[in-house]
């Protein structure tokens, strides 16, 4: 038999398995891992209630390929009263993480060849989505000093090719949080250009002092992908959502049902509890990443670092001089963190910190990178 390596499809090639999950796997008794990029909390106890309700009830088959009614007409009241996007169920599909709903945006749009402009730093899927489509992803770079998404550095990226631009704040992994205006010039400019903007928001509620705005606020042209992942710390039951035009909807509705038919019945039942009940749990849980922010950033600050004060997510972004050194010596001193060009080149020589860990492991992990610096 011939080698195997020799019959993948091409377009794999040029795409690397994801060097945060080798980042994430690192353990051991004395290892304080700052690389996770998941919620350190338990799931709200109503959408635990509602995952035993559903066994007991046997709602462990197919749901409809889009998702069960009633959570597209509860992710449909949000959309409404918190994003101001006016969407019917629908025109939502619920779907296995916002990670399926990413992959099967490009699919579903992208044609060989097609240009999509993606934040660099930006998170790794989007690069890779972007390939397995064949399309061609081109970097954003994010401005020096904050991170910013400049609406003229997308306007000059923009050629005869380009079909999409990808935005994500609060950002994975520089914590920014886009301005109001510069998403609507964005948005503005998706029109004029004719232009699908893909908007990843799955950190909306984990934000400190800036609000949250999306483009579909603002556009038709918007895609708006979000999930239950980050804000409920559901990592592991895998629900997110889409939405959009209703002919997209149609269109992206292939690639979901060929790909993987329905979203879990069990985590839906979730995923509508958690929507459904109380967001205290929310509030508190960012409550106490404010914390640990604050507390990172400050020893940080302390040390001389250069480092962008994030107003969301649970990521400090740190210029290190030298992220591979750096990056080592964290780790003999046992502390894991990922090298800044994981996220693009312009990543070069920041690290990522996650502060999705406890308060005292982080000030313990903060100790070390302090001998090391
Ligand atoms: N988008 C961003 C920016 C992320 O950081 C992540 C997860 O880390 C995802 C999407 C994927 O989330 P999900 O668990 O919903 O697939």
């Amino acid at each position: 038999m011939q080698k195997l390596i020799k019959m993948y499809a091409k377009r794999l090639r040029g795409i690397e398995l994801s060097r945060i999950r080798k980042m994430f796997d690192i353990q051991g008794k004395d290892i304080i891992n700052l690389g996770i990029g998941e919620p350190d909390f338990n799931i709200p106890e109503n959408a635990k209630d509602a995952i035993v309700d559903a066994l007991e009830e046997g709602f462990t088959h197919y749901t409809p390929n889009n998702g069960i009614e009633e959570l597209r007409e509860a992710i449909a009241k949000k959309l409404k009263v918190e994003n101001k996007i006016k969407r019917s169920p629908d025109e939502i599909i619920v779907t296995v993480g916002a990670s399926e709903a990413l992959y099967m945006c490009t699919q579903a749009l992208i044609d060989k060849g097609e240009e999509v402009l993606i934040p660099d730093p930006g998170f790794l899927s989007y690069n890779a989505c972007v390939k397995l489509a064949e399309g061609k992803p081109i970097p954003i770079p994010l401005e020096k000093k904050d991170f910013r998404t400049k609406p003229e550095t997308i306007e000059s990226l923009i050629t005869k090719k380009t079909k999409a631009i990808i935005l994500n704040s609060p950002s994975n992994p520089t914590g920014a949080v886009m301005e109001k205006d510069d998403i609507k010039a964005i948005a503005e400019l998706a029109e004029e250009k004719n232009l699908i903007i893909i908007s990843d928001e799955v950190y909306e509620k984990i934000i400190y002092e800036k609000k949250h705005y999306s483009p579909g606020q603002f556009t038709e042209n918007a895609i708006i992908i979000n999930g239950f992942s980050k804000t409920y710390a559901m990592t592991g039951l895998r629900i997110g959502y889409v939405t959009g035009q209703h002919e997209i909807i149609e269109e992206l509705l292939k690639v979901h049902q060929y790909n993987t038919a329905c979203a879990p019945s069990i985590s839906q039942a979730a995923a509508l509890a958690a929507l459904k009940g109380s967001q205290k749990v929310v509030d508190s849980m960012v409550a106490e990443f404010k914390r640990r922010r604050d507390l990172m950033f400050n020893r940080l600050k302390k040390m001389g670092m250069e480092c962008n004060k994030p107003a969301g997510a649970f990521y400090m972004f740190p210029y290190v001089k030298d992220e591979k050194s750096f990056t080592e010596n964290a780790l003999k001193e046992g502390v894991v963190v990922v090298p800044g060009s994981a996220f693009g080149s312009n990543g070069k020589d920041h690290v990522r910190f996650s502060y999705a860990t406890s308060y005292d492991k982080i000030k313990e992990a903060m100790d070390r990178i302090e001998k090391i610096w």
